[in-house]
């Protein structure tokens, strides 16, 4: 962050506001992660601070401190209208444009007069915030909110509930510490999160040892879902919304199935596509290993975007359409 945006920011926050604070929709565990860890920042230093997220949690992050606060904007608009025109400052994390908050949230913020300060590490920023800090070489936002915190000369205050959460996203959004982007700087700040009282042998449970059995029978159908494409080093797989009903989903249950695909021998592109009657959308996630850039390729062809490993997108056309699609780019990519 530039010193001057930095020192802007102290005088902003040396005395007591209205904060509101925005992950994307559909927020994931950096998300939700990134703003609960800023937002005990915040309560701490004197100030009346909101996390807002466009849509609901997953159930699998509802154990992280404070996410009991969070004000879903989708199912309580009038009131978060409110809270959003009433609010000094706001923060968005973990998203680079307003339309990643969706259509309705989306509209809403435009009208906004209060600044905003982006903390994103994802490519091609929009130029909405009067203050950006936006960095695609770190693997998470939370990494991020853990050196603006420190840039703010506030390291001292982070406790064992703002480091819980700021693991929690590191975590989440690193793969486990594997992806791109995990350096010996994300080690160490790991390592300072353990020491404040982080419980790191017990989140990894919280998240991911929690599924129910119709979840896995669903990851199950997923994988009996898959193809291959070896000569292209390409795997994909589907669930139509009957499939998903059939297994009784909730939300967050096809959290982390695309992986799968990649954990096939040579495989470096993967795809999941997963209908969603109510939105008439089919929702895609891509995920590659290596130097095809997914990101990319979502926005090329599938209305997306994210990261060079790990990218969305989405389609209106009917699921067997949108598969067509893929099927011929795949077969004339060389990985
Ligand atoms: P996931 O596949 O886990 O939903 O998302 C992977 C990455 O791509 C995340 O960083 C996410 O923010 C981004 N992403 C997912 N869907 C979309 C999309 O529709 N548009 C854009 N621009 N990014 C997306
Ligand atoms: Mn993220």
């Amino acid at each position: 962050m530039k010193i001057q945006d930095i020192q802007a920011i102290q005088e902003l926050l040396a005395t007591p506001k209205k904060i509101v604070i925005i992950p994307h929709r559909g927020p994931d565990g950096d998300a939700m992660g990134s703003t609960l860890g800023l937002y005990h920042f915040l309560i701490k230093n004197n100030h009346q601070a909101t996390v807002m997220a466009p849509n609901d949690f997953p159930n699998f992050l509802a154990w992280l401190p404070g996410s009991e606060t969070v004000k879903i904007f989708e199912k309580d608009n009038e009131n978060c209208t409110k809270i959003l025109e009433e609010a000094e400052l706001i923060f968005t994390l973990d998203f680079n444009a307003f339309h990643r908050t969706g259509e309705m949230m989306e509209h809403t913020l435009k009208k906004l007069t209060a600044p905003f300060i982006m903390i994103d590490h994802h490519q091609k920023p929009d130029d909405y915030a009067a203050y950006t800090y936006s960095d695609t070489s770190f693997g998470s936002t939370c990494e991020m909110v853990y050196n603006f915190i420190s840039f703010l000369n506030k390291k001292e205050d982070i406790d064992k509930t703002i480091a819980t959460c700021i693991y929690t996203g590191i975590l989440t959004d690193s793969g486990s510490f594997r992806f791109p982007g995990t350096t010996g700087n994300t080690h160490r700040i790991i390592a300072e999160l353990i020491d404040l009282g982080v419980e790191n042998t017990q989140i990894p449970v919280l998240l991911f040892d929690n599924s129910s059995f119709s979840r896995l029978q669903l990851l199950g159908r997923a994988l009996q879902n898959m193809k291959i494409f070896e000569e292209h080093k390409t795997s994909y797989t589907t669930l139509t919304q009957e499939e998903l009903d059939s297994f009784n989903y909730v939300k967050g249950d096809t959290e982390g199935i695309v992986n799968y695909g990649l954990s096939i021998k040579d495989i470096v592109f993967t795809a999941i596509f997963i209908e969603n009657k109510d939105e008439g959308i089919i929702k895609i996630s891509f995920r590659s290993q290596g130097g095809f850039d997914v990101n990319q390729f979502a926005r090329d062809h599938f209305n997306g975007g994210g990261h060079s490993n790990a990218a969305g997108g989405r389609s209106e056309t009917s699921m067997e359409e949108t598969v067509k699609k893929f099927e011929d780019l795949v077969t004339k990519l060389k990985l």
